[in-house]
């Protein structure tokens, strides 16, 4: 058995980053940058208002002004200008270089064509003014490679210029539930049966990634059956659910072995989920991970996501652990990492309490996962914890 740190270390180093592609912005939403993205604009180009108003020359003349132009965002005002007049602006409009700052024009008094201050605030020089490349210059690299395109950085990628980036192709993933006992969710289940939960779930889980993924339904407890649904899977990770112990019934790892897998791990110290299983049949990855319910999960969080995230070419493709204060208290652990599930609120966890890899109305209360490293001393109320949110 191989430690948590260890197994997921030897899954992400066996994963090459999948080939570079460029598109549209928004179909990189969720992706990775695969190069840096420079600006090729500069932002603002030219100073701007950043309010209704009036734009003067405020250090060079007192006022009052002559208002012989109007400058609005998209018409900027091309006609003559000096520092003895102003020039109607609004928000967004180019400030014609005569001048320096912007008056709002609340603060204004206008008669015809002249206005002057009425109100008792000397103006500011620059005031209102939003200056050429405040945001950014040409040339700036306004996204790393290996940063996530999110919808900021989507926006700070077309406002420098880009209607597409760089990034790894989707990731292909398989799922395939094993158990004679599973039925499609949402269909008659007899006593001996259970809906096959995991499978949407684990959907779920990977909605927000770059994942094309498959679910190639339940296949019965049957290495033939297993092996040819595992052969016929053209993906870049095939998803085994269930079947990964050592019972009778637990036939992913003979199915594997007559597809020709090489397994790099199976077993791991952690709970739940010790019977994840990676390796790979031809180029294609395989995890297997156990059906319990909170296994299913706990290691797709722990090893499935950070496996696609790693194709996609994310630098930090691990899920975030930070620190809560615990309230309540948790024992001593054994061995093995655990993973306990819990509820934050405020910088405070607290444990949920229904700790069975099978209960999933405690899975389903938490939104974070208290981790343990193995033989860890008892914690109590106060105590700082690692925690890994997960709702
Ligand atoms: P296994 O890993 O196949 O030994 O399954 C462990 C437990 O998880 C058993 O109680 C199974 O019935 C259950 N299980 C297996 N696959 C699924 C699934 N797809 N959805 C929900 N429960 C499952
Ligand atoms: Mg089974």
């Amino acid at each position: 058995m191989i430690s948590l740190e260890e197994a997921q270390a030897r899954l992400l180093s066996n994963i090459v980053a999948l080939p570079i592609e460029t598109c549209p912005l928004l179909d990189a939403n969720g992706r990775w940058a695969a190069a840096n993205v420079s600006a090729v604009r500069t932002q603002p180009a030219r100073n701007l208002s950043a309010m209704d108003g009036y734009a003067i020359a405020h250090v060079s003349f007192p006022g009052p002004w002559q208002v012989c132009g109007e400058s609005a965002a998209g018409s900027p005002w091309n006609g003559a200008c000096d520092s003895k007049k102003a020039v109607r602006i609004f928000t967004g409009a180019i400030i014609p270089d005569e001048y320096d700052c912007v008056i709002i024009q609340e603060d204004i008094r206008k008669t015809e064509d002249i206005i002057s201050l009425s109100g008792a605030a000397a103006p500011k020089c620059g005031q209102h003014i939003r200056r050429a490349g405040s945001d950014f210059n040409a040339g700036t690299i306004l996204i790393k490679s290996g940063d996530r395109m999110t919808a900021a950085r989507i926006a700070l990628a077309a406002m420098g210029g880009h209607g597409q980036v760089s990034v790894r192709r989707r990731v292909r993933v398989a799922l395939l539930s094993t158990g004679n006992e599973l039925v499609k969710p949402g269909e008659p289940v007899a006593d001996h049966q259970i809906p096959s939960s995991n499978a949407p779930m684990l959907e779920a889980m990977l909605a927000d990634l770059p994942a094309d993924v498959v679910d190639l339904g339940i296949i019965a407890d049957d290495v033939d059956a297993i092996a040819h649904a595992i052969r016929s899977a053209d993906v870049d990770i095939i998803v085994t659910i269930g079947g990964a112990s050592v019972g009778d019934h637990d036939l992913v790892k003979p199915a594997l072995d007559a597809c020709g897998a090489t397994l790099d791990f199976w077993k791991v110290a952690m709970r739940p989920g010790k019977p994840v299983m990676a390796g790979k049949v031809g180029k294609t990855l395989v995890l297997g991970i156990p059906g319990n319910p909170v296994s299913a999960f706990v290691t797709s969080l722990l090893f499935l996501r950070p496996a696609i995230c790693t194709f996609g070419g994310a630098t930090n493709p691990l899920p975030a652990r930070v620190t809560a204060i615990l309230d309540g208290t948790l024992p001593s652990t054994g061995p093995r990492t655990d993973h306990i599930r819990g509820y934050v609120q405020n910088g405070h966890v607290k444990a949920i309490g229904m700790d069975d890899s099978a209960i999933l109305v405690g899975l389903a209360q938490s939104n974070a996962l208290i981790v343990r490293p193995g033989n860890s001393a008892p914690v109590k109320s106060g105590d700082t914890v690692e925690i890994i949110v997960h709702a």
